[in-house]
C-alpha cells in the first residue's frame, strides 16, 4: 500500500505530497454536472511549458460530437495549486471544455490565425477554440471554488479572459 492511502478515500494533501496516489484521488472526484462527459482522467508527471491541465476528446481523429473526453491533469498542478484553485481549473474549466466537446466539438472551423500567447506560445487557433476559452475562463469565474482562490491566481484567470475577449474582437474586425 502506498504512504498516504487510506481506505477513507485520498485526501488532496495526501495527492500533494505522494505522488503514487495521485491517479487514485484523480479517480475519486466528483466532476458535478460533467461527470457524464469524462471518460478517463489521467495523472502524467508534466514538464517545464506543457499545458498543466487538458481535455481531450475521444473523437481527435474523425472530429464527432457526443464523445467523452479524457481529461489529463499534470504533476505540475499538484505541485502548485491549492485546492480551490486545483478543483477551479479541473471542474468548471476542465470540465467544461468536456462538456463542450460532447455538445460542439466538430473539426475547428472558422477564422485561423497565428496567435501570440501572453506565456510565450506562437499557435494556429480557430475562432471556434477562441470562443470555448471565453466561455470556459468565465465558467472558472463563475463557480463557487474562484472566490476562494489566491488573488494572483484570480488575476491570472481574469488576464487570460481579457487575452481572449481581445483575440475575439480581432477575429471580428
Ligand atoms: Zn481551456
Amino acid at each position: 500500500m502506498p504512504l498516504g492511502y487510506n481506505f477513507m478515500g485520498i485526501s488532496f494533501d495526501e495527492a500533494k505530497y505522494f505522488p503514487d496516489v495521485r491517479q487514485k484521488f484523480l479517480e475519486e472526484i466528483d466532476f458535478e454536472k460533467y461527470k457524464p462527459f469524462i471518460k478517463d482522467v489521467i495523472y502524467f508527471e508534466g514538464k517545464v511549458g506543457e499545458k498543466i491541465m487538458e481535455t481531450v476528446p475521444d473523437s481527435c481523429v474523425d472530429w464527432l460530437p457526443n464523445t467523452a473526453s479524457t481529461i489529463r491533469v499534470s504533476g505540475y498542478a499538484f505541485r502548485t495549486c491549492s485546492l480551490d484553485e486545483f478543483y477551479n481549473i479541473l471542474i468548471p474549466h476542465e470540465g467544461f471544455h468536456a462538456w463542450q466537446n460532447y455538445f460542439e466539438y466538430a473539426e475547428p472551423v472558422g477564422k485561423e490565425d497565428f496567435v501570440n500567447f501572453p506565456n510565450g506560445q506562437y499557435v494556429n487557433f480557430h475562432e471556434k477554440e477562441i470562443k470555448q476559452e471565453l466561455v470556459a475562463h468565465q465558467n472558472q469565474i463563475n463557480h463557487f471554488t474562484f472566490e476562494k482562490c489566491s488573488r494572483s491566481f484570480q488575476k491570472n484567470v481574469y488576464s487570460w479572459l481579457r487575452f481572449y475577449e481581445e483575440l475575439f474582437g480581432k477575429f471580428y474586425e
